[in-house]
């Protein structure tokens, strides 16, 4: 346990470093803590940690129904089922797995009135593989310029920007490009859409890199966790 403090810190350390070129005011860093323990979790939320991910959606309700007591964000990563909206728009703050119409107005209609609005990214697939969610990136203009009319009318979701997972290669020139095409498509969405915040790239292998061309938001799972424990259907611990 003493280990996830460490890791904790020494990631922190990496993330200034890699921000000092790039000055964006602050990093996020979101714990990814599928397949992990409870005691893990306090362990990271002890340490600092309020942002946790997580992308099975009934190992996810059972932390937090078991983790109440701390002030924890809960970010689905996941792909998103139409029967799993109303699960997802009601016990989570942000949801960064969205890549359809269809699946936002169900977020939506499903998020509790005396709830904050959503907070959403819009999932891109720079790989190109077709097995990956999110809009192709060759597409995500046109489609992103559609989104952000109809979110208009839809007052619970909050827009913050975009995600991706890149191509799962060795190849590191490979993952700039997607990194860098993803930097490019948020420059353009921030100059139309202006409260946009949020580039959500980047995860244990490639965090570093990720930030140097523009993520502000780093997803981090074993590298703070360790390997992710085997995951039982009913729960994750
Ligand atoms: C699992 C997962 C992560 C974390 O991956 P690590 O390699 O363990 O850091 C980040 N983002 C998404 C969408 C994931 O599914």
């Amino acid at each position: 346990m003493l280990s996830i403090s460490k890791n904790i810190s020494c990631i922190s350390q990496n993330i200034e470093e890699a921000n000092k070129s790039c000055f964006h005011e602050n990093i996020t860093l979101v714990a990814v803590s599928k397949g992990q323990s409870f005691d893990k979790i306090i362990t990271a939320f002890d340490a600092g940690i309020i942002n946790f991910g997580e992308n099975y959606l009934q190992e996810a309700i059972d932390k937090k129904l078991h983790l109440k007591q701390l002030a924890i964000q809960w970010h689905f990563l996941g792909p998103i089922q139409s029967n799993k909206c109303k699960l997802i728009a009601e016990n989570f703050d942000w949801v960064h797995s969205v890549d359809r119409l269809k699946i936002m107005k169900l977020l939506n209609d499903f998020r509790p009135v005396n709830a904050p609005p959503l907070n959403i990214c819009i999932q891109i697939n720079t790989s190109g593989e077709e097995t990956k969610s999110g809009i192709a990136i060759n597409n995500a203009q046109e489609y992103l310029n559609e989104f952000t009319e109809i979110l208009k009318d839809l007052p619970k979701l909050k827009l913050r920007g975009i995600m991706s997972i890149p191509s799962n290669t060795e190849d590191i020139n490979q993952v700039i490009n997607e990194f860098k095409s993803m930097h490019m498509l948020y420059v353009e969405l921030k100059k139309q859409i202006n409260p946009i915040d949020t580039l959500s790239m980047g995860m244990s292998n490639d965090f570093k890199l990720a930030i140097e061309y523009g993520s502000n938001l780093v997803r981090i799972g074993t590298a703070i966790f360790g390997a992710r424990e085997i995951k039982t259907k009913r729960s994750g611990n």
